[in-house]
C-alpha cells in the first residue's frame, strides 16, 4: 500500500470479545459496510440487524435511546437534532391535512408557533386552549374529531401542573393520541401515565452541561417505528459525538437532578419569606395551585421557579441585571443557574385572553436553578434584590 492509500484505509484494531471497554466507544461513522450485497439487501429490508446510514441511525444513536426508552418507561426512542425537532418531527409524522390539534396557551412558543403557523399551511387546524381548562378540552374532544392532544407539564415559563391521568382518559376515550413534552419534568417522570408519544429536548438536563443541542421522541415501538422512516427522510438526526455527550451527561443525571430540585426547594421557600415577591410558583411549594396534583404525579418539583416582582417590570429588568451567580440567558436544565426578565418572556403573538391564561405577566422573572451551593444562591437573589432596588419600601 503506498501511503495515499494507507492513510485512506487504516489498519483495523478489534477489541478481544473478553476485553470491553467500560466507556462504550463513539461509533463516529456516517456510512457502516457489508462484504455481501445479499446482506447489505436483507438489512434494507429488515431481515436482520445491522447499521447502514447513521442519517436513518447508528450504534451509538441507538444505544442513547436504549437507556431513553427504559428511563421513560417505553420500549422505543428515537433521537433528534434538537428538543425543537423531536416535538415538530412527532406532529409532523403523526399528523396529515384535515386533522385537528388540541394545544395550550401555556406552552413552549415555538411549539406553538409550528402548529400555528407550519402546521396550518398543511391543512392541520387546531384549537388553542388553556391547560386549565379540562372541561374545554373535553368540549373541543367530544365535539371536533381529534388527532393529537400536545402539551406540556409543567409547562413553561410559569410551571403549571397539566393533570396527566385526566388529560390522557379524556383523550383515548375521544380516539386522540396524546404528545406530552415532558422536558421540564424530565425522563425519569410520568412514565406510568398512558401517554402515547413523550417528547424532550435533551439539551436541558440530560446534556446538563449546556453544551450540545438534542431531543428525543419516546413511544412503543409500533408508534416509533412507523416515526422512524419520516424521521430519516426529514433529516435532522442526532450527530454520533453528540449522542455520546448525552450518554455521558446521563450518567450524573440523577445527581444533578436531585441537587436541583433541593436547591430549587431552598430558593423558593426563601423567595416565599420575601415581601418583594409575588405570585411565586414552584410546584413543591404548598403554595403552588396544583402542589396536591404535583406531589401525587411527580416524583420530585424540578428546577423552575417563576414569580412576580412587586416594583413592576424595570426593577424585574435591574433585579435580573445585578443577580451575579444567575445568567440572563435562554434555556434551563443546565448546571448553571439562569434567570430571565419578563422583558424576554413575553408572548408576541397572544390575545388578551390568552395572555392571562399565559399567567405571564409583565413583572414575572423565571429562575433555572443549578447545582451551585444553595446559601450562595439566596445570597445572590438577597443582593440583587437590595441592589435593583427591588426592596426599597
Ligand atoms: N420543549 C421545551 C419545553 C423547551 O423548554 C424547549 C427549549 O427550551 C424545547 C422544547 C426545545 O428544545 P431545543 O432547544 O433542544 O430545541
Amino acid at each position: 500500500m503506498k501511503p495515499s492509500t494507507l492513510v485512506t484505509h487504516p489498519p483495523q484494531v478489534t477489541v478481544p470479545e473478553d476485553n470491553r471497554p467500560l466507556v462504550a466507544p463513539v461509533y463516529q461513522s456516517v456510512k457502516f459496510t457489508f462484504d455481501d450485497v445479499d446482506e447489505t439487501k436483507r438489512l434494507a429490508h429488515g431481515e436482520r440487524e445491522g447499521f447502514w446510514y447513521s442519517r436513518k441511525t447508528n450504534p451509538t444513536l441507538r444505544q442513547l435511546e436504549l437507556t431513553l426508552a427504559t428511563l421513560q418507561g417505553r420500549d422505543a426512542c428515537l433521537v433528534t437534532a434538537s428538543g425543537a425537532a423531536a416535538v415538530n418531527l412527532s406532529m409532523l409524522a403523526l399528523c396529515k391535512q384535515g386533522d385537528h390539534v388540541i394545544c395550550f396557551a401555556e406552552m413552549y412558543q415555538p411549539t406553538r408557533q409550528m402548529i400555528r403557523r407550519v402546521l396550518d399551511r398543511y391543512g392541520v387546524r387546531h384549537t388553542l386552549l388553556s391547560i386549565d381548562d379540562i372541561d374545554g378540552i373535553e368540549h373541543v374532544l367530544a365535539t371536533t374529531p381529534t388527532r393529537l392532544v400536545v402539551f406540556e407539564s409543567p409547562t413553561n415559563p410559569v410551571l403549571k401542573v397539566a393533570d396527566i391521568a385526566c388529560i390522557t382518559a379524556l383523550a383515548r376515550k375521544h380516539g386522540a393520541l396524546t404528545l406530552l413534552d415532558n422536558t421540564l419534568a424530565g425522563v425519569h417522570n410520568h412514565a406510568r401515565f398512558d401517554v402515547d408519544v413523550f417528547v424532550h429536548s435533551l439539551t436541558k438536563y440530560v446534556s446538563g452541561h449546556g453544551d450540545v443541542l438534542g431531543g428525543a421522541v419516546i413511544a412503543d415501538h409500533t408508534i416509533i417505528d412507523s416515526m422512524r422512516a419520516d424521521m430519516a427522510i426529514l433529516g435532522a438526526t442526532l450527530d454520533p459525538h453528540v449522542a455520546f455527550l448525552m450518554q455521558r451527561g446521563l450518567k450524573t443525571y440523577f445527581l444533578r437532578y436531585e441537587r436541583q430540585c433541593q436547591n430549587a426547594m431552598a430558593l423558593a421557600d426563601y423567595l416565599a419569606s420575601r415581601p418583594e415577591v409575588l405570585a411565586l410558583r414552584y410546584p413543591g411549594l404548598k403554595s403552588h395551585p396544583q402542589h396536591d396534583l404535583a406531589r401525587a404525579q411527580q416524583l420530585d418539583f424540578g428546577s423552575m421557579i417563576a414569580f412576580d416582582l412587586r416594583r413592576g417590570p424595570s426593577a424585574a429588568k435591574k433585579f435580573a441585571e445585578a443577580l451575579g451567580l444567575f445568567s440572563i440567558t435562554a434555556s434551563l436544565g443546565s448546571t448553571e443557574s439562569l434567570v430571565l426578565p419578563p422583558q424576554l418572556l413575553q408572548p408576541r403573538d397572544f390575545t388578551a385572553r390568552q395572555r392571562s391564561w399565559s399567567a405571564i405577566t409583565e413583572s414575572t422573572v423565571r429562575l433555572s436553578v443549578g447545582i451551585e451551593d444553595s446559601q450562595d444562591l439566596i445570597s445572590d437573589i438577597e443582593q440583587a434584590l437590595t441592589a435593583s432596588g427591588v426592596s426599597t419600601p
